[in-house]
């Protein structure tokens, strides 16, 4: 269901949260910069470009020097394949140590960071202000909505488990011996009279309830053998 209202809605607070995130990025940005400036990535970088040998080559390789079965030719792939194995280890070590390294150089820079990291964190209680007025102003605009709201469905599953899956007029399903009836969800002032979808203006009725009691709805009638309780 689109309409302006909502988008409006959206519109409004994806531009109120924008700045506040380019700031929580500025902070992501300065950090790598200082990562990737540091001696430490330097080094890094080159160590982890070193060519990746495939194992698969180094075995293809010592299978054919156990072919000519010459001593020699074993001891040398043997070595080879030593040197690989000690080389993987090595990169899974690099990529182990990557992490606490990294650390340590912002570590060292932090003077660097402290303008961006205050900003930051002004900037994140701001966006958290943000969002709740965005979660209010969305409610808002849902209640009062002249007709069925975006967040109906979730809207319409909090009353039926407010009122505890039960008719608030007859208490349908209890006492009933066949489940033979719809939950309806039901405005007690109707939106065509002004009433909102807010949570106290919205109760549970099964469907005879709800057709004695909403005049305007005398078409309803059980509309389907799925139940909801
Ligand atoms: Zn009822
Ligand atoms: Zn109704």
């Amino acid at each position: 269901m689109k309409s302006p209202i909502f988008e409006n809605v959206k519109k409004t607070y994806r531009g109120l949260k924008e700045p506040y995130k380019k700031i929580i990025e500025d902070l992501e940005s300065a950090k790598k910069a200082i990562w990737e400036t540091s001696i430490e990535y330097w080094i890094f970088s080159r160590l982890k470009r070193l060519p990746i040998i495939d194992l698969r080559i180094v075995l293809f390789f010592v299978m054919i020097t156990f072919f000519f079965d010459s001593t020699d030719f074993i001891t040398f792939g043997f070595l080879i394949f030593l040197g690989v194995v000690v080389y993987d280890l090595f990169l899974i070590f690099l990529n182990f140590i990557e992490h606490p390294l990294k650390d340590r150089v912002l570590t060292r820079n932090e003077h660097k960071l402290t303008s961006y990291v205050e900003n930051t964190e002004t900037a994140k209680v701001s966006l958290k202000r943000i969002n709740k007025n965005y979660a209010a102003a969305w409610d808002s605009a849902c209640e009062n909505f002249e007709t069925y709201p975006p967040d109906w469905e979730k809207r319409r599953e909090d009353v039926l488990q407010r009122d505890g899956y039960k008719c608030t007029k007859c208490g349908y399903p209890k006492g009933f011996k066949r489940r033979s009836r719809d939950l309806h969800v039901h405005h007690i002032i109707p939106l065509y009279k002004g009433g909102s979808n807010s949570l106290s203006n919205l109760t549970t009725l099964c469907h005879i309830c709800h057709r004695n009691i909403d005049k305007k709805h005398s078409r309803i009638r059980k509309i389907s053998k799925k139940r909801r309780w």
